[in-house]
C-alpha cells in the first residue's frame, strides 16, 4: 500500500494568503523556481512540456487545478480551491476529494464566512485540519483570542504547535514547541532568510542570546500560558477532525512554511479509504477505482472536450487503461491522461491512490460518475451542496422551452448548476453557491445550445433537500405546495425564502430532515 501521498487543499477566506502561501510551499517544495507563478495563471509561461501543450491545445487551464511537489520521499497533491469571484459548487466538491486540509486564518481577522463555510463542507466527511494564522509580521489579534475563536467557532479542540514572539513591529520570531526550533527574520524587510537556533524548551537559557529581554519575557509567559491551557496534541483526534493543531506565521516573510510542509509530512493522513456502496474501500485494494469530482470545459466553445478531474482511491493506475464510469457502463480508455504528479508536469505513465488524474472526454464523464475496472462499486458522498443564489430562467423565445429543459438537465448533471423545477408554475430555478456559476450558465446555454436566456430574481434565497418518511413528505407538501419544487432526480425541495424560514419549518416539523446537502 502507498503511503507517500499526501492530497490536501488549503481553505480560508480571500485575502487571507492562500495564494502566497501556495507559492511559498510550491516554492519550498521545489516545484517552482520563482515566486509569483501561481498568480500569473495562464500568462506568458508556456509550452515548457508536453502536459503544456495539450492545454494549448485544448485551451483549457488546468495548470492551477492541483499543484504536486515532492520532498523527502512525501509526493504532496495541492488541489486548488479556487476562491474570490471563481468561488462555485467545484470549490466545494474539490473539498470531497482531499484527505486533510490546511485552513489560513488572518491574524487580524479571525475566522471569516468563508472559510467556516468551507470548513463546514470539511466536516461533512471528517476532513482533518491543520490551522495556519497567517501575517503574525502584521499586527494582529492576540493569540489566545485566535486560538479561543477557532475553538468556539468550530467547535474544534485547538492544540498550538508553535508561537509567535511578538507580533507586527515586534516580531521576533517564530518557537515550535516541540522541536525547540527558533526561526528568526534578519536583514531590513525581516525576511525569513534560514536562521533558526535549536533550544531545549522554553526555559532555555540560550534563548536570551537571541531575542530581546523584553520579548522574551512575554513569550515566556504567553508560551507557558499556551501549553497549559488547549488540548495536548492527539494524532487520532486531529485525524478524527476532533483536534486542529495551529501553527502561526508569516506566508509573506516565509515563517511557519517549512513547519507546514513538515506537519503534512508527519501527520496529515495518507490516501483515507473512501466510502462506497459497497463499504469502504482501502487504497491498498488491487484494482483501480477512482470518483470524478470536477468537470472543466474547453474555454473555446467550438472545442467540446472537457477535463474530467478524477480521484484515484485504489490500485495502480496505468496509462492506456480502460475503466468503467458508473453513468453508462461503457469502458473509456484513458490514452493521454493529465497526470500532475510528475515534478516537471510532463505527461506519464502511471499514478497511485491519492493522485488526481485528468482525463480529457467529450462531455461522457459527469461529476459524481465513480470509474472502475470491473464497474463493481459506487463511491458515495460526493453531496449537491445547498445553493445560495437562486434565480429564474426566463427563456427569450418562448418556442424553445424543450431546448431549455435539456440544457439545464445536461448542465446540472455536469454539476455546473442545479436546477428546480416547482410544483407550480412553470418558472424554473437555478441555484449555484457563486456568482460565476450563473454567467457559465448563460454563455453555454448561448453558445452549446442556441437557447437565449435571461436570469431573474427570485423570491428564494436557499433550498433544502427533505428528507423522511413519504408520507410526512407529501403531507408537508400539500400545505407548502407553494413553495415545494423537485430537482433534477425528482427529489422534493423545498425551496426557502430565508434561513430564518428553515429554522421555522424544521422546528414546526422535527420529524422531517431540511438538508443542506444532498447525497448523488
Ligand atoms: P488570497 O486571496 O487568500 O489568495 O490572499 P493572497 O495570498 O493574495 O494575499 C492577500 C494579501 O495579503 C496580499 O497583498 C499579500 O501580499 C498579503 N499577505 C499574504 N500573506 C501575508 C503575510 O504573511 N504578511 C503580510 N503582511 N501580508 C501578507
Amino acid at each position: 500500500m502507498t503511503t507517500n501521498r499526501r492530497t490536501f487543499a488549503i481553505i480560508s477566506h480571500p485575502d487571507a494568503g492562500k495564494t502566497t502561501l501556495t507559492e511559498k510551499l510550491l516554492l519550498q517544495g521545489g516545484a517552482i523556481h520563482l515566486a509569483g507563478e501561481v498568480k500569473a495563471r495562464g500568462q506568458a509561461r508556456r509550452a515548457r512540456s508536453d502536459w503544456m501543450k495539450i492545454e494549448q491545445q485544448r485551451g483549457i487551464s488546468v495548470t492551477s487545478s492541483v499543484m504536486t511537489f515532492e520532498k523527502d520521499g512525501i509526493i504532496f497533491n495541492l488541489l486548488d480551491t479556487p476562491g474570490h469571484e471563481d468561488f462555485s459548487e467545484d470549490t466545494y466538491r474539490t473539498l470531497t476529494a482531499v484527505d486533510s486540509a490546511i485552513m489560513v486564518i488572518d491574524a487580524a481577522k479571525g475566522i471569516e464566512p468563508q472559510t467556516l463555510k468551507l470548513f463546514e463542507v470539511c466536516r461533512l466527511r471528517s476532513v482533518p485540519i491543520i490551522t495556519f494564522v497567517n501575517k503574525v509580521d502584521r499586527e494582529g489579534r492576540e493569540c489566545f483570542e485566535i486560538l479561543d475563536e477557532v475553538a468556539d467557532k468550530l467547535a474544534l479542540d485547538v492544540c498550538p504547535m508553535s508561537w509567535p514572539v511578538g507580533m507586527g513591529g515586534e516580531f521576533e520570531g517564530i518557537y515550535e514547541f516541540a522541536s525547540g526550533r527558533l526561526t528568526q527574520p534578519s536583514g531590513g524587510s525581516k525576511e525569513y532568510e534560514g536562521k533558526h537556533s535549536l533550544h531545549d524548551g522554553l526555559d532555555a537559557e540560550s534563548l536570551t542570546a537571541h531575542l530581546s529581554e523584553r520579548g522574551l519575557a512575554k513569550f515566556r509567559e504567553n508560551a507557558e500560558l499556551a501549553q497549559m491551557g488547549y488540548a495536548e496534541f492527539d494524532l487520532e483526534a486531529y485525524r478524527n477532525g476532533d483536534l486542529t493543531p495551529v501553527y502561526f506565521g508569516s506566508a509573506l516573510k516565509e515563517f511557519g512554511i517549512e513547519e507546514m510542509i513538515g506537519a503534512i509530512a508527519a501527520i496529515a493522513p495518507p490516501p483515507r479509504p473512501q466510502p462506497s456502496d459497497q463499504g469502504e474501500i482501502l487504497p491498498g485494494a488491487k484494482d483501480v477505482t477512482g470518483f470524478i469530482f470536477k468537470v472543466q470545459a474547453n474555454m473555446d466553445p467550438m472545442h467540446r472536450d472537457r477535463i474530467a478531474f478524477m480521484r484515484l482511491c485504489s490500485g495502480t493506475f496505468k496509462r492506456g487503461m480502460k475503466l468503467i464510469p458508473s453513468g453508462h457502463g461503457k469502458p473509456v480508455a484513458i490514452h493521454s491522461p493529465i497526470l500532475f504528479f510528475a515534478q516537471d508536469r510532463e505527461i506519464a505513465d502511471s499514478a497511485e491512490p491519492g493522485d488526481i488524474i485528468g482525463i480529457p472526454n467529450h462531455g461522457t464523464l459527469r461529476v459524481g460518475d465513480t470509474l472502475s475496472e470491473k464497474n463493481q462499486l459506487r463511491f458515495t458522498g460526493l453531496p449537491n451542496f445547498a445553493p445560495e443564489i437562486l434565480r429564474r430562467v426566463v427563456l427569450k423565445d418562448p418556442t424553445k422551452t424543450k431546448q431549455l429543459r435539456k440544457a439545464l438537465d445536461d448542465l446540472s448533471e455536469e454539476g455546473v448548476i442545479q436546477v428546480f423545477y416547482p410544483e407550480i408554475g412553470a418558472q424554473w430555478i437555478v441555484g449555484v453557491v457563486g456568482q460565476l456559476q450563473l454567467d457559465v450558465l448563460i454563455s453555454r446555454l448561448e453558445a452549446e445550445y442556441k437557447v437565449e436566456a435571461v436570469l431573474e430574481p427570485s423570491p428564494y434565497d436557499t433550498a433544502r433537500w427533505l428528507i423522511g418518511g413519504d408520507d410526512k413528505i407529501r403531507a408537508f407538501m400539500d400545505i407548502n405546495s407553494a413553495l415545494m419544487a423537485k430537482d433534477r432526480d425528482g427529489v422534493p425541495v423545498f425551496l426557502a425564502k430565508s434561513a430564518w424560514d428553515v429554522g421555522y419549518q424544521q422546528e414546526k416539523h422535527p420529524d422531517l430532515k431540511f438538508s443542506a446537502t444532498k447525497e448523488r
